[in-house]
């Protein structure tokens, strides 16, 4: 049987804030704000793990009210949301995702959030894509203002 899940996340952005994405830190004037680490894309990745199953969202789970994740890297909601589904049989086919932001260009970061993923995901770097678009100088996006990101990930039961 085969289970598939939507996700997606937008955070503001701030000069002189980490920016971490699927776990990497990117090299960038500005930076995600967040009550975690504000890695957008893993915050994706895990609304769409858990949409898979419809065991709710990120923010069911972990709350930003919760100071036990304040700071926290946001892996450990990704591979709290892996274990849920293992639970009930399933295991990850692929992840596909966009990141939507203006600058700095992804491109030499992909690979590695890739490699990140696949591992949190149990799942192959060939499983994983991780794709880059910039807002086109228009809306909160083209303007720097945030980042965004969408995933979608396709669960099958063993
Ligand atoms: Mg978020």
């Amino acid at each position: 049987m085969f289970r598939i899940g939507l996700g997606n996340d937008i955070h503001r952005l701030e000069t002189g804030k980490p920016l971490i994405l699927g776990g990497v830190l990117i090299e960038s004037e500005k930076g995600a704000v967040g009550h975690s680490d504000a890695d957008c894309l893993t915050h994706a990745v895990t609304d769409a793990v858990l949409g898979a199953l419809a065991l709710g969202d990120i923010g069911s789970h972990f709350s930003d009210k919760d100071e036990r994740w304040r700071g926290a890297e946001s892996f450990v909601f990704l591979r709290r949301a892996v274990g849920l589904i293992k639970e009930q049989g399933f295991s990850v086919v692929n992840l596909d995702s966009t990141i939507s932001l203006e600058t700095p260009r992804l491109r030499p970061f992909i690979n590695a959030m890739r490699e990140k993923l696949a591992a949190a995901l149990e799942v192959e770097i060939n499983d994983v894509s991780v794709k880059a678009k910039t807002g086109e100088k228009v809306d909160a996006v083209g303007r720097s203002d945030a980042i965004k990101a969408d995933a979608i990930v396709l669960l099958q039961k063993k």
